[in-house]
């Protein structure tokens, strides 16, 4: 069994996990039937989290509305559909000088590129600033990380230094976790540890603040709170028009605005994604077998959830915020379809699940234990 509490980390109320089995005397309550609204185990738990300081970008948030936007979203997806509609056509050809057009004058920059989106986007602009090519940056939110740590190795975070994106130093900076080895593993097919694989925990808000800084001092323009609008493509450049009629001019524009990019959405022609990995999870305190990270871990063969079968790989890692704090992600890939399950369904999953994974998975330095009844644990070496 286990018990989840709130408690503040980092002035942050994150969620805890606590796991032990309360050693309390059994006393018989009284049965009353109230009526209740019933709501959700994932929405009294998310409603309880506080949330501050949600930014743009995938994982950046984390509250209950911002779920239900998501599942809102993903069932539109996930609707049959007759008719594929045509999406807004974002980007246009225009075949005519943008220097002879009336809107050569309204024009209030020119750059070499321009990059829309700014997560991953900050990377590839501040390595073509480098290059001494003048760049501009457009976010519609405000070009920040979020708080929760990104996944990467060391050798990864190099290949920046080497394009001019990080000095060495910052490596250091930005890391608040390492750890080693890590397991991939699927159900009765072994396990393989590996070393320096994905083993760094990097904070997306310092890294991208340090890489923002740098775009800047290299000349780097940053638009924020803006979004793209159009795009028209003449032959002499790339006219980008974003909220607020602002223009822009660039000889090359860079998509960077992830799953949701306009430009993608009119590319596939209102067609919907093939495929989708959902993912859900938690931070959570309470863990004190804390020093190693599952890469992919599959502890079940296909479940059935809402109205269709799902296939459950488990990633957790220590988290940077404490030594007890572990970040667990559930995740499954699925198409789009009427049945498919929705977030707030996995999280019900998760809740479930969560505790058995984390115990059963988790050794202590060698020692695995595996739930063989509910309440009945294996040990072995
Ligand atoms: C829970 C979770 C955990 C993850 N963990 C990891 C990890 O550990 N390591 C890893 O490598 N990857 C991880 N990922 C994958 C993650 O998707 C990428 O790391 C990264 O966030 C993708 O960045 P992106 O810039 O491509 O897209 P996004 O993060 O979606 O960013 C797109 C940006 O474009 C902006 N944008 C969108 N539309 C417009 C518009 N019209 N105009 C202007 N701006 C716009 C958005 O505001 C956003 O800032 C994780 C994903 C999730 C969901």
């Amino acid at each position: 069994m286990s018990s989840l509490q709130l408690q503040a980390i980092n002035g942050k109320s994150q969620l805890l996990v606590r796991t032990p089995f309360p050693n309390k005397k059994c006393v018989r309550k009284p049965f009353i039937l109230r009526p209740q609204a019933v709501s959700s185990k994932t929405q009294r738990i998310m409603e309880s989290v506080s949330v501050s300081g949600e930014v743009g970008g995938a994982g950046g948030a984390y509250s209950y509305q911002a779920l239900k936007r998501l599942d809102q979203l993903w069932s539109n997806i996930c609707s049959p559909q007759q008719v594929v509609q045509e999406p807004q056509q974002v980007v246009s050809t225009i075949p005519s000088l943008f220097t002879s057009s009336d809107l050569a004058d309204k024009a209030e920059g020119s750059y070499d590129v321009i990059v829309c989106g700014g997560t991953l986007g900050i990377f590839i602009a501040t390595a073509l600033c480098a290059r001494g090519l003048r760049v501009a940056i457009v976010e519609r939110n405000v070009l920040k990380g979020r708080e929760q740590e990104w996944n990467i190795s060391r050798k990864e975070l190099l290949e920046l230094v080497e394009v001019g994106v990080l000095e060495e130093d910052d490596i250091e900076r930005v890391t608040s976790a390492k750890f080693n080895p890590n397991r991939c593993g699927f159900e009765r097919k072994g396990e393989i540890w590996v070393n320096n694989i994905l083993n760094l925990g990097v904070s997306p808000a310092r890294l991208i603040e340090i890489v923002k800084k740098r775009f800047i001092s290299l000349g780097g323009v940053v638009f924020e709170g803006l979004s793209v609008s159009s795009i028209s493509v003449y032959d002499d450049a790339a006219i980008l028009k974003l909220s607020g009629d602002k223009i822009l001019s660039s000889r090359l524009i860079i998509d960077a605005m992830g799953n949701f990019s306009p430009i993608v959405k009119q590319i596939r022609r209102g067609r919907k994604p093939d495929g989708v990995c959902l993912v859900v999870g938690t931070c959570a305190r309470g863990f004190e077998n804390n020093s190693l990270s599952d890469v992919i871990f599959s502890s079940s063969t296909v479940k059935k959830v809402g109205d269709s079968k799902a296939q459950y790989f488990w990633e957790a890692f220590p988290a940077g915020s404490g030594p007890l704090d572990r970040t667990t992600y559930m995740f499954t890939y699925v198409e789009p379809q009427p049945g498919s399950p929705k977030l707030e369904e996995l999280l019900e999953e998760y809740w479930d699940l969560m505790p058995e994974y984390q115990l059963c998975c988790f050794l202590l330095d060698g020692v695995h234990l595996q739930f063989l009844y509910d309440r009945v644990f294996h040990l072995t070496i």
